[in-house]
């Protein structure tokens, strides 16, 4: 890169940029590292330095960067035609290809259709209007509450923030929708219930049963959640709280969306974070992994039960009046269909469980060593420090005191990017990553977190 187009990167990174979530104050004062290339496990900044990339771009380069067989799909599809839409009158191939291949992947109980779309929140949007649009299909019109975890992250649109269960998100965009309501979530290593998995693992799932009825089970439409929340934290769920979820959504007739935005396609360590905990919900929010990143791509899959809703006869209600200028990309599509190969054909869900086990292990001494450090904990390459300001109470850090940022600035320093996430260091390489790149960045952070002892 010439020095001439460094200078005007340097002088006007977060001049123009209105940053997603920090403040355009602070986004000035501290200038975004500025990411010019990438590959395999590694990117490389402006001033030539190299990473270990422990974020994978955003949970989502999971194929990891530059790979040859995404770009190649992605530039011979550009010879054929770069755009066209997916819309009433028109399919492009790749989006058929990738429709059929997704479906025929997803877990959710006989998947039946797919809705593209062009981001998890996009997804996400996309699952709660057709929920709604279901049960009005389905004669019960009265059906139009959600429910949530706190803690949970279901992206940016006003559904999606309306099912958020972080006031952080919240607070600046209210009112947001209607009958939106959070219950506690599973989170072992700080609740008020029990320190026992599974009898936590009861208490909420019996919360769920009860709001279900505080609300009046006619009401509800839905209850939406991440099977390992990540923004929220990294907290995996004990392992019988999934299959209890579907057992109280069955007892009332509730659809169980899974927001498998950032777990869907083998970040936990199985192919979909619902298949994890050995069950299939109603409808499957889907992005990031889907296209590894390379095009921005989303998808909404639901199942035979819900679709068939739209099957008893052709009435004004029953059109899918919701879509995309980006429903179906053909470059989205044709970089989804070549990832996906890619993680099929390397196994990347089960690298994912043996990586993230190691890593997992590699970090665990920092729970001892480091006196911020309370917890270690994740699944597959979902991987959270939890910073603590008391390991006996558990009292989370202030985020507003800059801890976690001085801990992903040093490891930096070290050879590594990492995500400071409120009071949670949270760690999301690319799902190729081998030993000797878990053990760099494994290392890394422990350098860091020694330099704020
Ligand atoms: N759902 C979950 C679980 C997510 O983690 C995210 C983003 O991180 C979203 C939805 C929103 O996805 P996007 O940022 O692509 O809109």
């Amino acid at each position: 890169m010439l020095d001439r187009n460094q200078n005007f990167l340097r002088e006007n990174n977060a001049r123009y940029q209105f940053h997603p979530m920090i403040h355009p104050m602070l986004s000035q004062a501290h200038p975004p590292q500025i990411i010019v290339a990438g590959d395999g496990c590694r990117v490389t900044d402006i001033d030539g330095k190299t990473y270990i990339d422990g974020v994978g771009g955003l949970w989502n380069v999971n194929v990891g960067h530059n790979r040859p067989e995404v770009k190649q799909a992605i530039i011979a599809q550009m010879d054929q035609i770069s755009y066209y839409s997916s819309f009433a009158g028109t399919a492009t191939p790749p989006s058929i290809e990738l429709s059929a291949l997704v479906c025929g992947m997803a877990d959710v109980e006989e998947a039946d259709k797919i809705v593209f779309s062009a981001n998890g929140s996009d997804a996400v949007e996309t699952a709660l209007k057709l929920a709604r649009q279901y049960w009005r299909l389905a004669g019960e019109p009265g059906r139009y509450k959600f429910i949530s975890l706190k803690n949970g992250y279901h992206g940016v649109h006003f559904g999606g923030v309306s099912v958020n269960g972080s006031p952080y998100y919240r607070g600046a965009y209210e009112p947001l929708l209607p009958g939106c309501t959070q219950i506690d979530t599973p989170w072992t290593y700080r609740n008020p219930y029990s320190q026992d998995p599974e009898e936590l693992a009861q208490i909420i799932a019996d919360l769920l049963d009860r709001e279900i009825r505080h609300q009046g089970p006619q009401t509800v439409a839905a209850f939406i959640a991440e099977p390992v929340q990540g923004a929220g934290g990294v907290i995996v769920p004990p392992a019988s709280f999934w299959p209890k979820l579907r057992e109280v959504c069955d007892r009332y007739g509730v659809l169980l969306i899974a927001d498998e935005v950032v777990t869907g396609f083998g970040r936990s360590g199985s192919m979909f974070g619902a298949r994890g905990w050995g069950v299939k919900p109603d409808i499957m929010c889907l992005a990031k992994g889907i296209s590894a990143g390379y095009v921005p791509l989303g998808a909404t899959v639901l199942n035979r039960r819900v679709v068939s809703a739209w099957y008893q006869g052709i009435t004004p209600e029953g059109f899918l009046m919701h879509g995309y200028t980006a429903t179906g990309h053909p470059l989205a599509c044709a970089a989804a269909l070549a990832a996906l190969d890619i993680v099929i054909r390397e196994d990347l869900p089960g690298n994912a469980a043996r990586q993230g086990t190691r890593l997992i292990e590699k970090l665990k001494p920092l729970a001892d060593s480091s006196s911020i450090v309370g917890e270690v904990r994740g699944k597959g390459l979902m991987i959270g420090l939890d910073l603590v300001a008391d390991k006996v109470s558990r009292a989370s850090l202030d985020p507003s005191n800059g801890i976690a940022e001085r801990v992903a600035a040093y490891a930096r320093d070290e050879g590594a990017i990492v995500r400071p996430a409120g009071s949670t260091i949270i760690l999301s390489p690319p799902l190729v990553i081998n030993e000797a790149e878990c053990d760099i960045l494994a290392s890394a952070l422990t350098a860091a977190f020694a330099r704020i002892e």
